[in-house]
């Protein structure tokens, strides 16, 4: 396999990129300026090395923790349970909400050898308490996985004094949070319901 049809099929990899667009880009990059190209691949290939999971709440940061968790000006007593770090981007893009996060990196599903320990759970259960949070917003996709890793935490959280709600009412049915425009989610958030 020649250097051309390499890049693309490592493109067409990314989620969303298809065999034609990815042939588009890397003609495209044959193209374009050296200098871009060699920018792009250095911060491809610093991505890993630099950036890591804030040790509080699993969100994507430079440093030890993150912006939102070392922010003096949220409520540590309010905490958003979402699938993936895009998730919280969405959700601060509304500047409806100022609790403080915890990213699952996943959802429960068994068959992919994903549970409880895999989300680490256990770390929101602990994160639950040192917090004294007395508010969850349960805010995982509306899909089949991320409807039942909500109850799942659900469950864990029985006989613990904190209002729980989930928030995937008002997203498009089956649709990820991460597309869900910045209009649905704040009025998801402002409706939120008891689960
Ligand atoms: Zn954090």
């Amino acid at each position: 396999m020649n250097t051309l049809e390499n890049l693309i099929t490592l493109l067409s990899r990314l989620p969303g990129i298809g065999k034609k667009s990815a042939a588009r880009m890397a003609y495209s990059l044959l193209k374009g300026e050296e200098e871009y190209n060699r920018l792009l691949g250095e911060s491809i290939a610093e991505l890993k090395n630099k950036i890591h999971k804030c040790k509080e709440c699993g969100n994507y940061t430079e440093d030890e923790l993150c912006s939102i968790c070392t922010s003096s000006d949220r409520e540590s007593t309010l905490l958003c349970v979402v699938e993936e770090s895009p998730d919280i981007m969405m959700i601060e893009s509304t500047g409806d909400y100022r609790g403080l996060y915890f990213v699952l990196h996943g959802v429960l599903s068994p068959l992919d050898g994903i549970g409880p320990s895999e989300l680490g759970l256990d770390r929101l259960m602990k994160r639950v308490d040192d917090l004294g949070v007395t508010e969850l917003i349960l805010a995982t996709n509306p899909t089949l996985e991320g409807d039942s890793t909500a109850l799942y935490i659900k469950h864990l959280l029985e006989g613990k004094d904190i209002r729980i709600s989930r928030i995937a009412s008002g997203l498009p049915v089956g649709g990820d949070m991460e597309y869900a425009d910045k209009m649905s989610i704040s009025r998801a958030l402002k409706g939120r319901m008891e689960y």
